[in-house]
């Protein structure tokens, strides 16, 4: 007889990895126990070497779905001779440190359940097992037992406590096991809070389909949904929610649904159907008919399938539904029932709310596929808190993101936990939010960071957030934190050309960067080149309203004659355009900016697609969109040196006016524009290359969500290229945190 210790970390706690050893260790015939504890699973096993060799073969080989073994060590022990196998509870309150499990989507055994009319859970919303449910939203501490969630109020009934206590059952120490009997249930309201007469969900569905706008409680917050044919609703949602243009985010009853509306790839339909369940981003087709306002002009869709069981239970296979998450614009999702039912009842009529309480929320993730993989945009639900593997450990770091579309992180050894998306850290709600989530991250993974990094911007909230802690701090430089995202996905630290193109970001000059060429690696980085500065009038004014810096750049082309030129611009110049240029003129509050995102805005205030943008990057998105599926030859542009190599994009906007005056289709012009844009970039990256002998290029920064652009570069450049491009973060400042956990990981050493 022999006896071992077998440790394993991982996510493999919530999961079913018990039951599972338990299982496997009888088939084995083996004695000993499991049980939960700091680092994950611990498990002592006794018997015959062929019988421990064949159990410890067996836990990597038949691990449960959503087990994710990240390391497995086996001891020896001296043999003490016991017999029987059994599951022993979890450890002390030292067991602090494991894994937490993201929210996963409704099982394919659970969702049979809910239909099946013999079956007790039938119909019932809160149905899970340890294959799926809910986790990351629901729990308060570690290790993760039922007292610890947010389903500690419900105590189970004879027939759950069973199923709970049963090794061999689905069940199993499913720590939010709940049915009609003993569990959390909903309630349908109106927006006075007055109670619906009859079966919640059922009414719901009615009133959605007769037109009716409900908010409906789900995993991480609320969603407010209606139905996306119906044109009315879709309107009045998109009033109500004071969302002028951004697109909604829709759920399709059935693959089937989404196949008439959409094309589906194999990956697409793989991420749709999957156990996370993000929105994805898809082509409209030919057959798409959904209500105007649901994503007007735009020829993505975003789309989910449904992930819990209310969506199942609510949803016929050939409904579609606008599903928005529960705000108004650039509010964090609402997900606590009074503040929620304060903040939606003027955009909701109707809410269904239900008492199983949400401790943390998580947006819906969002990703888009590019080259059969998937390329996140957001990465929330599903996804976090899962770590990302870095290449190896570090000290324990708090990395503060940046500014909009917030995320932080914290490293423990070679994990980094990138939280869930906070949002746009502008106003005092979503700073409490973010303050409150990094407590809970701490306390969950049980980190307390030696180190603390933060953009070099010094009115981020974020960067005051870490100023206010009292510990050592780094900063980093925000581009160099992007490139240093993409390298800590993919395990490297060795120097590469990054290219990092986003609206802003603070440069170590002072000025806004955000068309930055960078030789960097995890630690450090040097500036090899840039697009050329272009004077911002009315600085972050000229941000949200493009036609600043377009009138500006006219006025520097072609004088004050400018006006006279034939284009949509010069025939509706806002108010004030005067003033814009003599304050340019004298430089009043005009800085200069290096951003990517600036030149994209200019090329569309001038081809008169948009004048103000009412959300981050709407006026680029909008160029993208218009030139979809053209492939216009390459406009001009030009290259120019100072210091340093800067492309200089002037040419091209001229050839844009130019070809306005001549009548040329202004989408087609987009699409050229495009061209130039992405030609230019390729170029500067193989004169760098050859400058530099280095031969691997990293893309990163908001602009890279523009997947012409994308996929234009690394056409442009794999032949002769490794093309290192993000997998698990997103390009946009979601994903900044990462960088700068690794770059004040890699400067700590
Ligand atoms: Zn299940
Ligand atoms: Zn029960
Ligand atoms: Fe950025």
């Amino acid at each position: 007889m022999d006896r071992v210790a077998i440790g394993i970390t991982g996510i493999v706690q919530g999961v079913g990895f018990r039951p599972f050893i338990y299982n496997l260790a009888r088939r084995c015939g083996l004695a000993g126990w499991v049980r939960n504890d700091a680092g994950g699973v611990r498990i002592e096993a006794e018997g015959p070497e062929e019988a421990l060799a064949a159990f410890v073969a067996g836990i990597r080989a038949e691990a449960p779905p959503l087990a994710q073994i990240d390391s497995l060590a086996v001891t020896r022990l001296p043999p003490d001779g016991g017999t029987g196998f059994e599951i022993r509870h979890s450890g002390s309150a030292a067991a602090r440190v494991a894994l937490v499990s993201p929210d996963v989507a409704t099982c394919p055994d659970c969702r049979s359940e809910i239909k099946d009319p013999r079956n007790r859970r039938f119909g019932y919303p809160f149905t899970n097992c340890t294959n799926c449910g809910p986790r990351y939203t629901i729990i308060r501490d570690v290790p993760y037992d039922r007292e610890r969630t947010t389903m500690a109020a419900f105590l189970m009934c004879p027939a759950c406590r069973a199923e709970y206590d049963d090794p061999v059952d689905r069940r199993f120490h499913a720590q939010p096991n709940a049915c009609p009997v003993c569990g959390p249930g909903y309630r349908l309201i109106d927006n006075q809070g007055r109670p619906g007469a009859g079966d919640p969900l059922a009414t719901a569905r009615k009133l959605i389909l007769a037109g009716a706008i409900v908010a409906i409680k789900g995993v991480g917050g609320y969603h407010l949904a209606c139905n996306a044919w119906n044109s009315r609703a879709v309107a009045a949602l998109r009033a109500r929610k004071v969302r002028e243009d951004k697109p909604f985010a829709v759920m399709g009853g059935s693959l089937a649904a989404v196949r008439r509306l959409c094309r589906v790839s194999p990956e697409e339909a793989s991420l749709l159907c999957g156990t996370v369940r993000p929105i994805v981003l898809l082509a409209k087709t030919g057959g798409y008919d959904l209500a105007p306002d649901v994503a007007p002009q735009n020829p993505c869709l975003g789309v989910m399938l449904p992930y819990a069981p209310v969506h199942w239970l609510l949803m016929d296979e050939d409904d579609v539904w606008v599903m928005t998450s529960g705000n108004r614009s650039d509010e964090p999702i609402a997900f606590a029932d009074g503040e929620a039912r304060e903040r939606l009842a003027d955009i909701a009529d109707y809410l269904l709310v239900h008492d199983r309480p949400i401790y943390r929320p998580a947006d819906d993730s969002v990703v888009r596929v590019f080259r059969e993989a998937a390329y996140p945009l957001r990465r929330s639900r599903g996804y976090a808190p899962a770590p990302i593997r870095l290449a190896r450990p570090g000290i324990s770091v708090l990395a503060c993101g940046g500014e909009l579309k917030n995320t932080f992180c914290l490293t423990r050894d070679d994990l980094a936990f990138l939280s869930a998306h906070i949002g746009d850290l502008e106003n005092m709600s979503t700073y409490e939010a973010y303050a409150a989530a990094i407590e809970h991250y701490q306390r969950l993974f049980a980190i307390r960071p030696a180190v603390l990094a933060h953009d070099l911007h010094p009115e981020y909230l974020s960067t005051k957030y870490a100023r206010q802690t009292g510990l050592p701090l780094i900063g980093v430089q925000h581009h160099h934190a992007h490139i240093a995202a993409v390298l800590a996905e993919h395990g490297l630290n060795e120097p590469v050309l990054g290219v990092a193109f986003d609206g802003t970001g603070y440069g170590t000059d002072g000025r806004l960067w955000g068309g930055e060429f960078l030789l960097a690696d995890c630690r450090d980085f040097t500036r090899l080149a840039h697009l050329a500065y272009l004077p911002l009038p009315g600085g972050a004014k000229a941000v949200r309203e493009p036609w600043r810096p377009a009138v500006s750049m006219l006025h520097s082309l072609y004088g004050p004659g400018f006006v006279h030129k034939a284009i949509p611009l010069t025939r509706h110049l806002p108010e004030g355009w005067e003033l814009l240029l003599q304050a340019g003129a004298r430089g009043i509050n005009t800085p200069l900016s290096s951003g990517a995102g600036r030149v994209f805005d200019i090329a569309s205030a001038l081809l008169g697609l948009r004048f103000y943008n009412h959300y981050e990057g709407q006026a680029a998105v909008e160029l993208e969109l218009a030139a979809s599926r053209l492939t216009g030859k390459a406009l001009p542009f030009a290259v120019a040196q100072d210091d340093l190599p800067q492309l200089d994009f002037r040419p091209t906007f001229a050839a844009l006016v130019a070809g306005l005056e001549r009548g040329d289709n202004p989408a087609e012009l987009a699409a050229a524009f495009q061209a130039a844009f992405s030609r230019a970039t390729v170029e500067m990256v193989r004169r760098l290359g050859r400058q530099t002998g280095i031969r691997k290029v990293a893309l990163s920064g908001g602009v890279f969500q523009n997947i012409t652009v994308l996929e234009q570069v690394v056409r442009g450049l794999e032949e002769d290229y490794t093309l290192l491009v993000h997998r698990q973060v997103p390009p946009n400042d979601g994903g900044l945190a990462l960088g700068q956990a690794m770059v004040a990981m890699e400067r700590s050493r």
